[in-house]
């Protein structure tokens, strides 16, 4: 057995076990065993932002727990780490740093940018997740934009579309005019915005009478297909039916019913535009209205706008305004405050435009959806509803073309003679159709060569919503069914709609099978003023201060504890420290035990006396072990840690390690089987809360147990140990019964030292104890040794019957009276 150094020195025993773990390859999935049960998980690759934040430190805690615990259950673990690199932010960035948009470059020139932004992103991203010590087999590592990933990508998609999932056409679609692209539903967030209701006069058709309109996008007058109206609303009823003309633009339009319409916003009139919103589009679909497009891909308005052609959306909304202030029809603007959709890369306003585009028939999967969700596991299992009511919210399909620049090209061309679409051959991916002709002599309809590239490029998602196939090795694996569907997918509350959603359509599209079979959700972290950390509240804590600060034993135990699993969870320091303080904790206790451990063999123990808190220890060590594993099985990691620390902490070393102390180091009083009884205790307690609480703080738990454990246990590392089983023999409730009490009167009697100001040490030279009853007595009988050794007492005298002097808390029958 080794000595411990004296000093808990984290930032070096850490940096040195992620040394060696990655030495032993410990972490390594071992694609050739067939014996051992597999356990994947499905790590979601991050979006390489530059930052390791806080939020990422909760979830690749989660990960790494959950890793590391089925590893010691015995399985092989696979714990891959990919990187999500294709998307706007990074686009947006790249647009930024070098003061461009994207048009104004070559492609190339830009996706080189791009690709040189990711890379120095996922070096600091990188470094996060190895600080943390997290057991990532980083043989599996891979990029999406690599074009080894993008094949993939580009093979599920001519998967589906021969499945006749995928489709082309022209459709409304959600549109950033800043980012100039189609995005998903899920990209538009909804932020409340203070805006203005203006109130305008529509004059009726062949009448002196107006209607007075509240709007808050006058901007789209040259867009109105229709005045709507509630049948049941009195004041206007008789108007259905009816034709009315559209100020400045002077343009009829029909006065149409609609029960839809709410009587009390602004006037109870309403003008339908195409398109001003997404409420819009289902208006003019239910009636059949014309369509007037208005705007531009680049958020200007168009031809359709007449005189105000080539202004921007802001700029037509002020001169609009303008003019109907000039020309009489604007009776009064109102501060209205609304929510509006907003992109959520770059939180301009998004507008409904119709463009031909890519979309994946997802809605018509809304009941396997729902159904492969309700077959799987949630942790927390409330988590679920919020994926079922967003499949079943969505109006659209998912539109997966983009008119960008850094992601998979869409692998398609089209007939420049005929426009039939020629989708690539599976043979051929990857393969980008602006740089590649098909491989075909001729089109397959009209015999012509000549084929027009797709210039579109995907939806990132579609990258990332094939990982659970991917990291089971699809499809270059012949076995990758062995490792799908994936054992967890792992996210947050906020990705649900996104991740868990498109991993789920994609994978029941493509292999009729769900992605996952459980989900591991983590809530959000919160600044410690309990609001959303963000870098404008002042409430934000950079990671790496953290990790530098406290190293990452410490930090996972705040993400480990800091909360239920799937609730948010505020980050503050102090749980940090505390973290810190018990492992300090831990610390001491064994490399004091193991001092006392240095004459003990493992091997002979059955001449050991083992005396009542001996298997007082051991019986609540086998119910922590019980309560432990009952929470990791169920994900419930702060249930874990609590236990873990309430249990050393308080049970082991301030109730037991101290009433054992004496018999350790006098076995000339109480003998050598005694002492050895205690000595068998400590070693296997520690080595029980080491092991379980490994995976939470992997390497102050690993230095203790190289230095205390390996040798004699034989394994190389702790985190391949085999988990301890629960024990149920060595749980005796009336074992814990009479050793609380036996603590307890220890405990108040160190108490009374402590009230008299006298050293723990201090000798008594008489201790009377008045046990209240026989039973009593007896118990008391069995654990005096300890009583003796841990109080220093010369004279210990037990009485059966009821006594006078200090009473004992929660045993109002016992009493005991101390002489020093
Ligand atoms: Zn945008
Ligand atoms: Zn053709």
């Amino acid at each position: 057995m080794q000595s411990l150094p004296k000093k808990y020195d984290f930032g070096e025993i850490e940096a040195k076990w992620q040394r060696k773990w990655e030495e032993m390859g410990i972490y390594h999935f071992d694609w050739k065993d067939k014996t051992r049960p597999v356990f994947t998980i499905d790590t979601p690759p991050p979006y390489p932002s530059g930052e390791f934040h806080m939020g990422n430190v909760l979830n690749w805690a989660y990960f790494d727990i959950l890793a590391r615990y089925k590893r010691l259950q015995g399985y092989n673990v696979l714990f891959p780490q990919g990187w999500d690199c294709h998307g706007l932010s990074i686009e947006i960035q790249v647009e930024k740093e070098h003061k461009i948009r994207k048009r104004d470059v070559p492609p190339d020139q830009f996706r080189k940018w791009c690709e040189e932004t990711v890379d120095k992103y996922i070096a600091l991203m990188k470094t996060g997740i190895l600080k943390m010590g997290c057991s990532v087999d980083w043989t599996t590592e891979y990029r999406t934009m690599d074009p080894d990933y993008w094949r993939r990508t580009q093979l599920s998609f001519i998967l589906l579309h021969k499945k006749g999932f995928m489709y082309q056409g022209t459709h409304p679609v959600n549109w950033c005019p800043r980012c100039e692209t189609a995005i998903a539903d899920a990209e538009v967030d909804y932020e409340k915005r203070e805006g203005k209701l203006h109130y305008i006069q529509f004059s009726l058709k062949n009448s002196d009478e107006n209607l007075l309109i509240a709007t808050t996008r006058p901007e789209f007058i040259p867009a109105c297909v229709a005045v709507e109206i509630n049948p049941e609303d009195t004041r206007f009823k008789n108007y259905i039916g009816n034709e009315i003309i559209v100020p400045i633009v002077n343009r009829t339009v029909p006065i149409v019913a609609d029960e839809s319409i709410d009587p009390s916003f602004g006037t109870g009139v309403v003008m339908i535009c195409t398109y001003g919103d997404k409420e819009d589009v289902k208006t003019v679909k239910k009636h059949k209205f014309p369509i007037v497009r208005l705007l531009t891909e680049n958020g200007r308005i168009n031809e359709n706008g007449g005189k105000y052609a080539g202004l921007s959306i802001s700029q037509a909304r002020r001169t609009i305004v303008e003019d109907l202030k000039n020309f009489g029809f604007l009776q009064k603007i109102e501060k209205h405050s609304h929510e509006i959709g907003v992109c959520d890369r770059c939180k301009s306003h998004v507008e409904i435009l119709e463009v031909k585009q890519w979309f994946m028939k997802t809605r018509i999967l809304t009941k396997q959806v729902e159904a492969a969700a309700n077959d799987v596991v949630w942790y927390p299992d409330y988590m679920k509803i919020r994926l079922v009511d967003w499949a079943k919210s969505l109006d659209w399909d998912w539109v997966i073309s983009r008119q960008r620049v850094f992601a998979t090209p869409i692998p398609v061309w089209y007939c420049n003679s005929c426009g039939e679409i020629l989708v690539a051959d599976e043979t051929w991916v990857p393969i980008d159709p602006k740089l590649e002709k098909p491989r075909v002599d001729g089109c397959p309809k009209c015999g012509k060569n000549d084929f027009i590239p797709e210039q579109d490029v995907f939806d990132t998602w579609m990258d990332s919503s094939i990982t659970c196939a991917v990291h089971a090795g699809w499809p270059d694996r012949s076995d990758w069914q062995r490792l799908f569907p994936a054992d967890v997918h792992p996210s947050g509350i906020d990705i649900i709609r996104t991740w868990a959603y498109y991993l789920m359509v994609r994978h029941l599209a493509l292999f009729d099978e769900k992605p996952y079979k459980s989900c591991l959700i983590n809530g959000m972290v919160l600044g410690s003023d309990g609001r959303k950390m963000s870098k404008s509240l002042k409430n934000y804590v950079a990671s790496p201060e953290v990790l530098k600060k406290y190293g990452s034993d410490s930090t996972r135990q705040w993400a480990a504890g800091g909360g239920a699993t799937g609730s948010d969870i505020p980050f503050r320091w102090p749980d940090v420290e505390y973290g810190r303080r018990f492992l300090v904790k831990l610390w001491n206790v064994s490399s004091f035990a193991n001092k006392l451990l240095q004459d003990y063999a493992t091997k002979k123990t059955d001449d050991c006396e083992v005396l009542l808190l001996d298997k007082w220890l051991l019986s609540k060590s086998a119910r922590m072990i019980q309560t432990v594993t009952e929470a990791m099985e169920k994900c419930q990691f702060n249930i874990a840690i609590e236990e873990i620390r309430n249990f050393t902490w308080h049970i082991f070393c301030d109730s037991y390690v101290e009433a054992v102390k004496d018999r350790l180091y006098r076995p000339e009083i109480y003998g050598e089987s005694k002492k050895k009884a205690a000595q068998k205790v400590l070693y296997d307690v520690i080595y029980r809360i080491l092991q379980l609480l490994s995976p939470i703080t992997p390497h102050l738990t690993e230095e203790i147990y190289q230095s205390m454990f390996s040798n004699r246990m034989g394994y190389k590392s702790l985190q391949i140990t085999p988990w301890p089983k629960i024990e149920n023999a060595l749980i005796d409730e009336e074992v814990e019964r009479q050793g609380d009490l036996i603590i307890a009167l220890i405990t108040e009697v160190r108490r009374e030292k402590g009230e008299k100001r006298l050293p723990l040490n201090t000798q008594i030279m008489n201790l009377t104890i008045y046990a209240g009853d026989k039973e009593t007595a007896e118990i008391i009988k069995q654990g005096k040794d300890d009583i003796v050794g841990t109080l220093k007492v010369v004279d210990m005298i037990l009485r059966q019957e009821k006594g006078e002097g200090r009473e004992i808390t929660r045993y109002p029958n016992i009493h005991f009276i101390a002489e020093y």
